[in-house]
């Protein structure tokens, strides 16, 4: 039997003619509809500068993401292929940054401060929390603090059982003036059990942290350290022990952090000089990390250790609650600080992206805009005018360059800022 399809019906009808018409004009924008290819990408990030030095590059490009990877890096990706643009024309556009250095156990260690507002709201998408945990505090760092946050928070264990949770301007004495606090066993024990987050170990060596027996302390550190095969980050300043006798304990790939610091125990002699030791250890493989922090940054060390080409390896801002508010903010200042020293965007970037990622264990696809690598992507406006800059010491330099965090993207989704609509393709 044959049966009348719904077209021999209408042309049967005698409203045939004109449903069959309307019918068809409905078909044919459906049919358009469908001709149009679902868009290939969840997002563009439009027209920037993009610098990436993990690939050298640095141009006019698009950056295309498809879930939480990058997608494609290149020029000319159309707006119509992605179904969000991120416009950033005008803008810098850099890899998610990764900072080395912060402190946000926020509750626990007095100096701590929420991860979000402070890291992924500024373009900081990955963060090293350097030493806030100890082994006995790090389970609640995990439970109420890694878990939860949107930043990545990665962990440097404290060799110190109680963390930094006993330093305060309150309470001036630190986590190592009880050398029994120092646990390598626990700290091993602590790590083997958190190494997906865990990737190094902490010792702070101040002598209102770690008193007459600082070389000890650093020696139980290191231990831990050895043990679980991970580096060492060894905050400098201010110690009873000094830096000469310091450095020969520290090995290939761990770090130094307050590098520039203007306090006793620096790295330039009396005449302003790089200590000889201090080139040894950067020629050995120890790695030097900025930690600008409330008391650990001088421009004008800094100044002359660059002049004497001794540059730091990562740029991080140890922003924490006593620093928050000036002279840190963020470390998008910390940048700014560096480009006025005479480092280029491009150099600054490294510091804060490429070189982090190189010096510890994060997982791969962190600070690079390769493509398949997570899509974390940070946009910043370079502003022009006169800024002026404050370090640790009080001491004020004037810049004309500003790097303003005003868009994130992490793994794919954008934390952002009023100041780039985000608009529907
Ligand atoms: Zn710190």
């Amino acid at each position: 039997m044959h049966h009348v399809t719904r077209r021999e019906f209408l042309h049967q009808t005698a409203i045939g003619s004109w449903l069959v018409c309307s019918l068809a004009e409905a078909g044919r924008d459906l049919l358009a509809a469908q001709a149009q290819p679902a868009p290939r990408y969840d997002l563009v990030v439009k027209g920037g500068r993009v610098i990436d030095p993990s690939q050298q590059l640095s141009g006019e490009l698009d950056i295309a993401v498809s879930g939480r990877k990058i997608a494609r890096v290149a020029a000319g990706i159309q707006e119509t292929e992605a179904r969000h643009v991120l416009n950033a024309r005008g803008k810098v556009v850099t890899p998610g940054l990764i900072d080395v250095h912060v402190h946000v156990y926020d509750g626990v260690a007095p100096l701590g401060i929420p991860a979000d507002p402070n890291c992924i709201a500024k373009g900081v998408t990955t963060v090293l929390d350097a030493g806030s945990a100890g082994a006995h505090t790090f389970p609640g760092l995990r439970k109420y603090v890694i878990n939860v946050v949107d930043t990545r928070v990665y962990a440097l264990l404290n060799i110190s059982v109680v963390g930094q949770s006993t330093l305060s301007d309150d309470n001036p004495h630190g986590e190592l003036l009880d050398l029994r606090y120092a646990n390598p066993k626990l700290a091993i024990r602590t790590i083997e059990q958190n190494r997906d987050v865990i990737l190094g170990v902490k010792v702070r060596l101040s002598r209102q942290i770690a008193g007459e027996h600082d070389l000890s302390a650093l020696r139980l550190a290191k231990e831990a350290a050895d043990a679980v095969k991970l580096p060492l980050m060894v905050h400098i300043g201010n110690t009873s022990t000094q830096l000469s006798d310091i450095l020969p304990v520290m090995t290939k790939g761990d770090v130094i952090t307050h590098t520039f610091h203007g306090n006793q125990g620096g790295i330039l002699d009396s005449g302003g000089r790089v200590l000889p030791e201090v080139r040894a250890a950067v020629g050995r493989g120890v790695r030097l990390d900025v930690g600008h922090g409330r008391g650990s940054f001088a421009f004008d060390v800094a100044e002359k250790a660059i002049k004497q080409d001794l540059l730091p390896g990562t740029i991080s801002s140890d922003v924490h609650q006593f620093n928050v508010n000036g002279p840190v903010y963020d470390l998008a200042t910390t940048l700014s600080k560096f480009l006025l020293m005479g480092l280029t965007l491009d150099q600054v970037i490294e510091r804060a992206a490429t070189n982090p990622a190189r010096t510890f264990g994060f997982p791969d696809g962190l600070g690079t805009l390769r493509e398949g690598a997570e899509a974390d992507v940070a946009v910043f406006s370079l502003t022009e005018g006169k800024f002026e800059f404050v370090d640790a010491m009080s001491q004020k330099r004037t810049g004309n360059l500003k790097l303003v965090p005003v868009a994130t993207v992490k793994a794919g989704k954008i934390y952002g800022s009023a100041s780039i609509p985000v608009v529907r393709g």
